[in-house]
């Protein structure tokens, strides 16, 4: 990686991450309407891991949601420098409604291994992170070699109270959010139909074996920006809409008539 683009990344607080070429992924592309914002003649991809095991989720689960707005904030933040400092090139963010298969690219970028419950586990925070994701037509060098698997255990497919895990990464996200939806408090679900992240039960995350001696991300620059009195990421409860976000959208759930 370049060092103007990691001075870049870490100057908005942007500290685990890794590259791989968009051809790894190219063929495994989600359809969803933010495809069309993926630069023509793509060439890399940069994975950014966004740990969530933090007091601030523990004492509100719904805190997650904020922290997407965070993210959000900071790749959008991280791209418009980028533009300035490689005005040649093109570079556009993906979090929520992205095409990019971001679990199997972070684990092409050596972030992770690829887990039957269809999440990264990342060596410090396991499996509590998402990941966002930067498109670029600049060619990068890459960071990981193979994407990585998890030892399918079976922990998380046989405990899913929705059975939308199967062996080799199989996650039906359907019965996921159906899932979600149904259990969640009328105001979480609302949150959901505005096209704000999903947040699952959680259950894989509880039993799965790697999730056994994570670290703290407390003193992580994500949360402490994410927690910081002052933070201009705070100041307005986190749900400042965004470009690219799709958040104003109505978002119909699997099962909506
Ligand atoms: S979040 Fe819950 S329902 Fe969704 S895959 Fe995990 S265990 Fe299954
Ligand atoms: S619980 Fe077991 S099978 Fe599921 S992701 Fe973790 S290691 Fe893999």
């Amino acid at each position: 990686m370049t060092g103007l683009l990691s001075l870049i990344l870490n100057a908005n607080n942007l500290f685990d991450y890794g590259v791989c070429a968009f051809s790894r992924i190219s063929d495994k592309l989600i359809d969803c309407p933010e495809r069309d914002r993926i630069p023509a003649g793509a060439e890399s991809v940069i994975c950014i891991v966004f740990p969530t095991n933090a007091t601030m989720v523990a004492d509100d689960p719904d805190a997650v949601f904020r922290l997407r707005r965070v993210a959000s904030q900071m790749l959008e933040l991280t791209c418009t420098a980028l533009r300035k400092a490689f005005s040649e090139y093109q570079f556009e963010w993906f979090l929520d409604d992205s095409p990019i298969p971001d679990v199997t690219a972070a684990s092409f970028c050596g972030l992770g291994a690829i887990g039957d419950s269809g999440l990264l586990l990342t060596p410090h925070y396991g499996s509590f992170c998402f990941t966002g994701n930067i498109v670029t037509d600049l060619l990068l060098p890459e960071t990981g070699d193979e994407a990585t698997y998890c030892v399918h255990c079976r922990r998380c497919i046989e405990s899913c109270p929705a059975g939308a895990l199967s062996e080799q990464g199989g996650f039906d996200k359907e019965k996921c959010v159906r899932y979600a939806a149904s259990a969640a408090p009328d105001t979480t679900a609302f949150l959901l139909r505005q096209g704000a992240a999903v947040k699952g039960c959680n259950t894989c995350r509880e039993v799965c074996p790697c999730n056994s001696a994570i670290g703290s991300a407390d003193q992580h620059p994500f949360i402490k920006a994410a927690t910081h009195p002052d933070s201009i990421f705070t100041s307005d409860g986190g749900y400042k809409p965004m470009g690219g976000l799709g958040q104003n959208k109505f978002r119909k759930l699997p099962g909506d008539s």
